[in-house]
């Protein structure tokens, strides 16, 4: 079965939204539609949308969750996420981009939500070796937590979407107060026995594979971000 990925780049921080599903099947899931819910619509146009399942609550994994008209799919432990988001939001006037919140609005990013926020509703709550079944795809998700405490990656035939658990070159930050490094190290670890020629899709920038990231875990460890 032959999966289609598709990636369309959305928001201040081009965070990947990814649409899935099988080569000649319309039934598909979106991930992570964090912003532009216009340009994630016309993505979908001609699929059926079973769900749209979030790697994690960040506010720029969230924001289109809401208009892409299909249940709402994401771990029960990230529910303190989108809540303490809302908060920061409330208290400095603008979104916590980590580490790129400073040079964003610096060059003139406001990180304020333009449309609607997201309400926050989750129709269900994925689990932890659930499969989602998106035609003839069987999605197998997760829970890699670390990032986030709800983090998931999917793993379908070949393919890891790994939200901001794993990038090309390390793992996703953990300087925010839900985060845990120990925690998302053990969630790489386990991503790392994944095979080899996995392809991974993380929830920004470009897609590497298992077996070029597994030789680096140690060193990661080591530096301790
Ligand atoms: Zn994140
Ligand atoms: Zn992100």
């Amino acid at each position: 079965m032959t999966v289609r990925l598709r990636r369309i780049v959305v928001g201040p921080l081009a965070t990947n939204c990814w649409v899935l599903h099988a080569d000649g099947d319309r039934r598909a899931l979106v991930v992570d539609p964090g912003d532009e819910p216009d340009r994630v619509r016309a993505a979908v146009a001609g699929l059926d949308v079973v769900a749209v399942v979030l790697t994690h609550a960040h506010w720029d994994h969230v924001l289109g969750a809401g208009a892409v008209g299909a249940p709402v799919l994401a771990h029960a432990d990230d529910g303190p996420v989108w809540p303490h988001e809302l908060a920061t939001l409330d208290r400095l006037g603008h979104w916590d981009a980590g580490t790129a919140t400073a040079d964003l609005r610096a060059a003139g990013h406001p990180l304020r939500p333009e449309g609607p926020l997201w309400d926050g509703r989750v129709d269900d709550h994925l689990v932890d070796g659930q499969v989602l079944t998106v035609g003839p795809l069987a999605v197998d998700v997760l829970h890699t937590p670390g990032h986030t405490p709800g983090g998931v990656s999917l793993h379908v035939e070949g393919h890891v979407l790994t939200g901001d658990t794993l990038f090309p070159g390390g793992p996703g930050l953990t300087g925010w107060p839900l985060s845990d490094f120990s925690t998302i190290m053990g969630s790489v670890r386990r991503l790392a026995a994944l095979p080899a020629v996995t392809a991974v899709h993380p929830g920004h920038g470009p897609s590497t594979t298992i077996g070029a990231e597994r030789p680096h875990l140690d060193d990661w460890e080591d530096r301790g971000w």
